[in-house]
C-alpha cells in the first residue's frame, strides 16, 4: 500500500531562511548575507550583551530547579514588560487594564493573540500592511483567518502613502483586525509620524476596528521610550487593543524565544476574564513557556545597574545601524551612482527597502555573493566597516 505521505508536496522554502541556506552553501570568502533580520556587531557576530551575560552568570550560579512555569509565564517578567511598554506610571496599569503573558518571542505572541481573536471574533478578517513581515499573513491564516492588506508603502516617495493607508482603513468593515507595526516597519523601514498615528487611532476608533500592534524592535529607532510612543497614544485613546512584543532584537536573545502578548481591556474585571481565556489558548498549545529567557530579561530590567548597562548596549546597536546607513549612502555617492540613496538614512530600524529590482538582487548574489531579499530589502545591521565597501561596490555595479 502507498505511504500515508506519498502524495505530500514539498512546501516552498521560507524566503528569508531559504536565503540563509543558500548563503551557507556559498563557498566565496567575501560573501555577505544582507537577508536575515538579525543584528550583527562590527565583527559580524551576534552580540551576547554584557547585561545578559551578568544576569546569566548569577542565574547559573544559583542553579535554579526547572519546575514548570505558570501558564502565563513569570509574573515578575510580565509586570516589568508592561512597564516597558506602557510606562512605569501608566494609568492603564494602575487601573489593571492590561493582561500580559510571557510568549515564545514576538511570533509566539502573535500566534496566541491570533488564536484568541479567532475565538472572540470568528467572522472578522485580518488586514496587514502592504507589504508586511512575511510571517504575519501565515500566522493569521494558520489561526483560521482570511488575511488581506491595507495600502502602506509608496515606492515613489519611499515612505508611507498615508492618504492611501487612511482611506484603506476607512473602507474596512467594523470589527476588522488591523495589524500595525509600532516602529521600525519590517520590511520597508518607513514609519508613521506621531500626527499620522493620531489619525490612524481616530480612524480605528471611528470605524470600530481592532488594532493588533506588533513591536519587534523597541529601542532600534529612537530609544526605548520614544519607540513606544504609538503604544502610549493607543493607551490614551480608551480603545481596547493587543500588543505583541519581542526581546529577540532588543536583548539579542533570538534563540531564547522571549516575547509577550499584552491585551488592553476596559477594566480590571475584563482583564481577569480575558487572561483566563488566553491561558486556555496557551495551555492547549504549549502549556507554559520556558524558564531561562524570561528570567534573564526580568533580572536585567529589575536591576538598576544591569538595566543601565542594557540601555547603553541597545543604544550602541541603534547607533551602529545608523552609522552604517550614513556610510552606505556616502559610499554610494562616492561611487558616482546617479540614484539618490539619501532615503536610506530616513528609514528606521534594521531594514531598508533599497528599490533594487529582482534582476539586480540576483546579480549581487551571482557575481558578488551578496544575498538580499528579492524585494530589495537589505539588513543594515549586517553591514560592518569591513564589508561595506564591497557591498557599495556591488550595488554600484548592478545599478
Ligand atoms: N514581528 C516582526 C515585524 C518581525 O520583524 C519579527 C522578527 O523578525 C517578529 C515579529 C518576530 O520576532 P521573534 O523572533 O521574537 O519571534
Amino acid at each position: 500500500t502507498a505511504s500515508l505521505f506519498a502524495a505530500v508536496e514539498m512546501a516552498p522554502r521560507d524566503p528569508i531562511l531559504g536565503l540563509t541556506e543558500s548563503f551557507n552553501a556559498d563557498t566565496r570568502s567575501t560573501k555577505v548575507n544582507l537577508g536575515v533580520g538579525v543584528y550583527f556587531d562590527d565583527n559580524g557576530k551576534i552580540p551576547l550583551l554584557a547585561a545578559v551575560k551578568a544576569a546569566e552568570k548569577t542565574r547559573l550560579e544559583a542553579m535554579p530547579p526547572r519546575g514548570y512555569q505558570p501558564i502565563d509565564g513569570l509574573a515578575a517578567y510580565n509586570q516589568i514588560v508592561q512597564k516597558l511598554l506602557f510606562g512605569a506610571d501608566s494609568a492603564l496599569l494602575e487601573a489593571g487594564q492590561v493582561a500580559t503573558i510571557e510568549a515564545l518571542g514576538g511570533t509566539g505572541a502573535l500566534k496566541v493573540g491570533a488564536d484568541y481573536l479567532r475565538r472572540l471574533l470568528p467572522t472578522a478578517k485580518v488586514f496587514i500592511s502592504d507589504p508586511s513581515w512575511e510571517n504575519h499573513r501565515a500566522i493569521f491564516e494558520y489561526a483560521g483567518f482570511e488575511v488581506d492588506s491595507y495600502p502602506y508603502y509608496d515606492a515613489v516617495s519611499r515612505g508611507v502613502d498615508f492618504a492611501a493607508m487612511k482611506s484603506g482603513l476607512n473602507a474596512l468593515p467594523a470589527g476588522s483586525i488591523v495589524v500595525l507595526h509600532a516602529c521600525c516597519h519590517n520590511p520597508t523601514g518607513a514609519d508613521l509620524s506621531h500626527a499620522q498615528w493620531r489619525e490612524v487611532i481616530e480612524t480605528i476608533a471611528a470605524r470600530g476596528l481592532v488594532a493588533f500592534i506588533d513591536m519587534a524592535y523597541q529601542g532600534f529607532a529612537d530609544g526605548i521610550r520614544e519607540d513606544a510612543q504609538a503604544l502610549q497614544m493607543f493607551a490614551a485613546s480608551g480603545l481596547q487593543f493587543l500588543v505583541a512584543s519581542s526581546f529577540s532584537k532588543s536583548f539579542s536573545l533570538y534563540g531564547e524565544r522571549v516575547g509577550a502578548l499584552s491585551v488592553v481591556t476596559a477594566s480590571r474585571d475584563e482583564t481577569a476574564r480575558v487572561l483566563s481565556q488566553i491561558k486556555r489558548v496557551v495551555r492547549a498549545n504549549y502549556s507554559n513557556p520556558p524558564t531561562h529567557g524570561g528570567a534573564i530579561v526580568a533580572a536585567v530590567l529589575a536591576s538598576a545597574e544591569l538595566r543601565q548597562m542594557w540601555k547603553v548596549e541597545l543604544a550602541e546597536m541603534r547607533q551602529r545601524i545608523l552609522a552604517m546607513r550614513v556610510s552606505l549612502v556616502e559610499k554610494l555617492q562616492g561611487r558616482g551612482v546617479s540614484t539618490d540613496f539619501s532615503f536610506v538614512t530616513r528609514q528606521r530600524g534594521m531594514f531598508s527597502y533599497t528599490g533594487l529590482e529582482v534582476a539586480q538582487v540576483d546579480r549581487m548574489r551571482d557575481e558578488f555573493g551578496i544575498y538580499a531579499v528579492s524585494t530589495g530589502r537589505i539588513c543594515l545591521a549586517a553591514l560592518n566597516t569591513r564589508n561595506i565597501d564591497y557591498v557599495a561596490d556591488a550595488i554600484a555595479a548592478v545599478l
